[in-house]
């Protein structure tokens, strides 16, 4: 290939990481090839799930006009619950504000296939009006097979027999991260306790119907976590609301189905059997079925360097993701990083230098966001929910307070002065465990 046809910029990969930098480096005139392996943006990627915060409607304020028929999300989330489990019953806190209604959303529903497709148009559109309408494309159906290095420096792309150049490359390949491997900035082996496998499953149901069950009202949607519905294996479930479906899913820690012999699968079907999930799905329809891996929020798993030169890394592909309990925080980290590199990339070129030293400033830049910041202050939340009394032990002495206080069965009801008692002996718990759980959970959440 000829230096005519070298790119300012290569992003290799187009979920919701790849396709915010290709936007933002689209907008500021810079001639770009963005390369996905699916035949659209969004046809590889897992179904859906909550995209959190303002950073996505800071990248593409078009999200922010109003759409009728077109409108790229499914529900605003203005309904928050999480639900604490055993096996034969539910507590649930339930949280309902208007004041997530206000734009930018608190957070918005998405079914990535349809939302990836939307941010691949917002790409497309803005490399029509840019001075390399001609000459910037996003491909897609193309699988990049390597990273050409030349004296340890990126300098472009290779798919098959096909060679691109640049003068950086922005990796956004995912979780899988094998040309982040290849390159050395991700360890060769990733250990299984720092990755989970997400399964997930889409409901379809009558529009009035899904409104009435979950009591929405117009756009407005609910989201629910779950613990303690795993049969003591790390992780939890959720439940999002779409338009006229759900997305119910689990993430589980890898590690941990080992250890405890599960099948992600069978944990799935028994928890869409519990009287608290059973009556949700009926009169549903299953019409889509989607497994993944994911980060579980380790920071371990985030490259002690995200860049080198003539490349960043961005999104899963750098672990960036963060899994408090209270939601899963993914796609817009992805964003927000995919925006940070491509920042980078508009300063380096201002100044010609696409150098390890000067690409620093990439991951100096994401120092100052809420990415690496949140990430790096809930770490004692992410290892405080993945003690295993969380999964199984909590939620169920939850529960049984619960039932013994609700219970009415013609004897001399107790206090809870007798109740608490009783089942913190029933269950081998101790005060000063729970007083330190709660203590810890205190500190860290
Ligand atoms: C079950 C489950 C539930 C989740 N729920 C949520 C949620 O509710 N909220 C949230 O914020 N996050 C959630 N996440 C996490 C979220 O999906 C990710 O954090 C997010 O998708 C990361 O975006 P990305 O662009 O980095 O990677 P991806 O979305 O994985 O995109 C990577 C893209 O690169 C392409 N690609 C990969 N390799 C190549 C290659 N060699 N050549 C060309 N193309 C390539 C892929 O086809 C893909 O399109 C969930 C994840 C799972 C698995």
């Amino acid at each position: 290939m000829q230096d005519s046809d070298k790119f300012d910029c290569i992003i290799v990969g187009g979920g919701v990481a790849g396709l915010s930098a290709a936007y933002v480096l689209a907008k500021a005139n810079l001639k770009i090839l963005l390369v996905e392996r699916g035949d659209w943006t969004g046809a590889k990627n897992v179904s859906g799930g909550v995209l959190w915060g303002p950073t996505a409607f800071d990248i593409f304020p078009a999200l922010l006009n109003d759409f009728s028929a077109d409108c790229p999300y499914e529900r605003v989330i203005t309904n928050r619950r999480l639900s604490f489990m055993s096996e034969t019953s539910a507590t649930t806190f339930d949280f309902k504000t208007d004041n997530f209604y206000k734009k930018p959303y608190n957070g918005i529903s998405v079914l990535r296939s349809r939302f990836d497709k939307w941010l691949g148009q917002q790409v497309e559109e803005a490399i029509a009006e840019s001075d390399f309408a001609e000459d910037s494309l996003v491909a897609t159906g193309i699988l990049v097979d390597r990273l050409l290095l030349e004296d340890n420096k990126v300098v472009g792309i290779g798919a098959g027999e096909d060679t691109f150049s640049s003068d950086c490359v922005i990796i956004a390949e995912g979780v899988n991260s094998l040309l982040t491997r290849a390159v050395g900035l991700q360890t060769g082996f990733v250990e299984a306790e720092l990755v989970g496998t997400g399964i997930k499953e889409v409901w379809q149901f009558d529009q009035d119907m899904l409104e009435a069950k979950f009591q929405l009202e117009g756009d407005k949607g609910m989201s629910n976590e779950f613990v303690g519905c795993t049969q003591g294996v790390e992780g939890g479930a959720f439940l999002y609301t779409n338009k006229d479906t759900i997305s119910l899913g689990m993430v589980l820690g890898l590690a941990a189905l080992r250890e405890h012999k599960k099948a992600p699968y069978d944990l799935l079907d028994s928890f869409k059997q519990h009287p608290a999930i059973r009556p949700i799905l009926k009169h549903g329809k299953m019409v889509e079925y989607s497994a993944h891996v994911v980060p579980v929020g380790d920071i371990r798993l985030v490259p002690k360097k995200l860049y080198m030169s003539g490349a960043m890394v961005v999104g899963d592909a750098a672990g960036l993701l963060l899994n408090t309990g209270k939601a899963i925080e993914g796609m817009n980290m992805a964003m927000e990083s995919g925006r940070q590199a491509a920042y980078t990339v508009i300063d380096a070129k201002k100044r010609q230098d696409y150098s390890e030293s000067f690409l620093k400033s990439y991951q100096e830049r994401l120092a100052e966001t809420f990415v690496l910041k949140d990430m790096i202050r809930f770490q004692g939340a992410v290892k405080f929910i993945h003690n295993p009394a969380m999964f199984d032990r909590y939620p169920l002495f939850v529960n049984t307070i619960l039932e013994r206080a609700f219970t009415v069965d013609g004897k001399p009801k107790k206090k809870m002065t007798e109740i608490l008692p009783e089942i913190i002996k029933e269950q081998n718990l101790s005060y000063w465990e729970l007083l330190s759980t709660a203590v810890k959970g205190g500190l860290n959440l």
